[in-house]
């Protein structure tokens, strides 16, 4: 008999919050079984619950957690591939195959998520400009669908049903398990150089002169108006190749194994995360750095993972949470919407300092996978209340009017309109999903706030 436990969860943004009934199935046949409890209440995944907004929560729903699905269940060393089951984490990945010389072959900013979830939100990472994203990599999806069968898709099997998993936030389905193809390296070490850029459009030469490396993102500032608005640090960087000058260095060690040395363990008062410490922290943070750039060769923890440093940096933001924008806007010699949604956020006051800007690559996905060629900007926000979401709704028209949209794995507030307006696919992505799921068992608050699903009743 299945056990379902009644807990409050929230995503990483810890807004909103919602109490369902909860179950960690440990095997594919508990998962089943489960499914089997599943009434009008609907059901849902939830991995490790990084996405930041109501992706992964049903208020009153079943929800599956899927961490304890954690078996590594094949390994190729030839190829690459691994098969594992779907509750996986990047950190898993990396603990068992770095030093079997292997890496995931993308892995977005944090290791804590599960594999499911990262091909639920088709996550990208710093490489997304070379390697596409998390689906490129995969393939032999096992799906447990709203029917109680386990089909198997991927682009030769089910393609349709594998196009709609992708990026599809959950809602064909439980992924069961999956196949990953890893890439090939020599060891935990990058080489990275970091370039301070003083400006927008300085942020555009250097990422034009980037083309050598396979990682790059900048952190930017993103409230300081004026001429240096967008000043940052460009990061780039490549696994370092065999036996590569400094691999060995006892620095790059030391800061492995001080890991996570940091915790926030209860909520911080609001007054924490002010307007001015936000200021000052972006002014130091950027001055830090020299001008022109510094080349070192670092573990890959701090170069791809530095928030996992601090466990449970979200309750800086203090007990109402906080709210991630992040949007991609097609490339334009002007960039005039970016300078538009810039402008805004600068002068709102409301912006934090974790700010992150990147030239996505050509590669798309499923019909709901956020990235598409442009660029990306992505910024975190305390949730201010009111005035926060009037200024993203003015940000979500400045985006849709230049042809982009907003990623639904950071997403808590969009209205249906502009997420229509934003994935023309919608409709497409729909009906293969309700061909699959006529009574709309797999459901999430986001979802039905979208339109993605139906809600029961049409209730709203
Ligand atoms: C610090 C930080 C940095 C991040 N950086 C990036 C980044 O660089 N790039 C990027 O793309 N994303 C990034 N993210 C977002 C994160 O990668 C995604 O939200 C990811 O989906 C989280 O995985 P999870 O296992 O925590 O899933 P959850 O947050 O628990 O769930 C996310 C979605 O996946 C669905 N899901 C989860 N497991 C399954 C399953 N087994 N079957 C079906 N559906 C499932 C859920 O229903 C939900 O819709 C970042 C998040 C944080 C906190």
């Amino acid at each position: 008999m299945t056990r379902w436990t009644e807990r409050e969860i929230a995503g990483w943004g810890r807004f909103p919050r919602v109490t369902a009934q909860v179950t960690r199935p440990e095997r594919r046949s508990e998962v089943l079984a489960a499914l089997g409890d599943v009434g009008p209440e609907g059901a849902l995944a939830f991995g490790l619950g990084r996405s930041y907004g109501d992706s992964a929560l049903l208020d009153g729903g079943r929800v599956f957690v899927t961490r304890r699905l954690d078996r590594m269940l094949a390994f190729d060393p030839e190829t690459g591939w691994l098969r594992c089951e779907a509750g996986v984490s990047i950190e898993d990945i990396l603990e068992v195959f770095v030093p079997r010389g292997f890496f995931p072959p993308v892995t977005p900013g944090t290791k804590l998520v599960t594999v499911g979830g990262a091909l639920a939100s088709d996550v990208h990472g710093k490489n997304h400009h070379v390697d596409g994203a998390w689906s490129n990599h995969v393939r032999r999806v096992e799906l447990l669908t709203a029917g109680g069968d386990v089909v198997i898709c991927d682009r030769a099997r089910e393609p349709e049903l594998f196009a709609a998993t992708v990026g599809g936030m959950g809602l064909t389905g439980i992924i069961l398990s999956l196949e990953v193809k890893l890439t090939p390296v020599h060891g935990p070490w990058i080489e990275m150089e970091s370039v301070r850029v003083e400006s927008l459009d300085h942020f555009f030469e250097v990422s034009a002169e980037s083309a050598d490396f396979t990682h790059t993102v900048s952190w930017i500032d993103c409230v300081t108006r004026g001429k240096a608005m967008g000043r940052g640090i460009f990061m780039r960087g490549r696994h370092a190749a065999r036996g590569a000058a400094g691999t060995d260095g006892i620095v790059g060690k030391l800061v492995h194994a001080a890991e996570p040395a940091l915790d926030v363990p209860v909520d911080l008062p609001g007054w924490t995360l002010n307007k001015a410490s936000i200021r000052l922290f972006n002014e130091v943070y950027f001055r830090k750095h020299p001008r022109g750039q510094i080349g070192s060769i670092v573990h890959y923890d701090p170069f791809f993972y530095p928030l996992d440093a601090v466990r449970n940096w979200n309750r800086i933001y203090g007990k109402r949470g906080f709210l991630q924008y992040q949007l991609v806007v097609p490339p334009d010699p002007t960039h005039r919407a970016l300078r538009e949604v810039m402008e805004a956020i600068t002068s709102s006051g409301m912006g934090s300092f974790l700010a992150v800007i990147k030239e996505l690559g050509p590669q798309q996905n499923g019909l709901l996978s956020f990235p598409t060629p442009g660029v990306l900007l992505a910024l975190d926000f305390p949730n201010y209340g009111r005035p926060l979401f009037a200024l993203l709704d003015r940000l979500d028209r400045v985006v849709t009017d230049a042809g982009g949209r907003t990623y639904l794995t950071k997403d808590a507030r969009m209205s249906r309109d502009t997420f229509r307006a934003q994935y023309p696919d919608w409709e497409r992505w729909k009906a293969i999903r309700d061909a699959w799921d006529p009574e709309a068992r797999f459901r999430s608050e986001q979802g039905m706030r979208l339109g993605l699903v139906d809600a029961p009743g049409g209730a709203r």
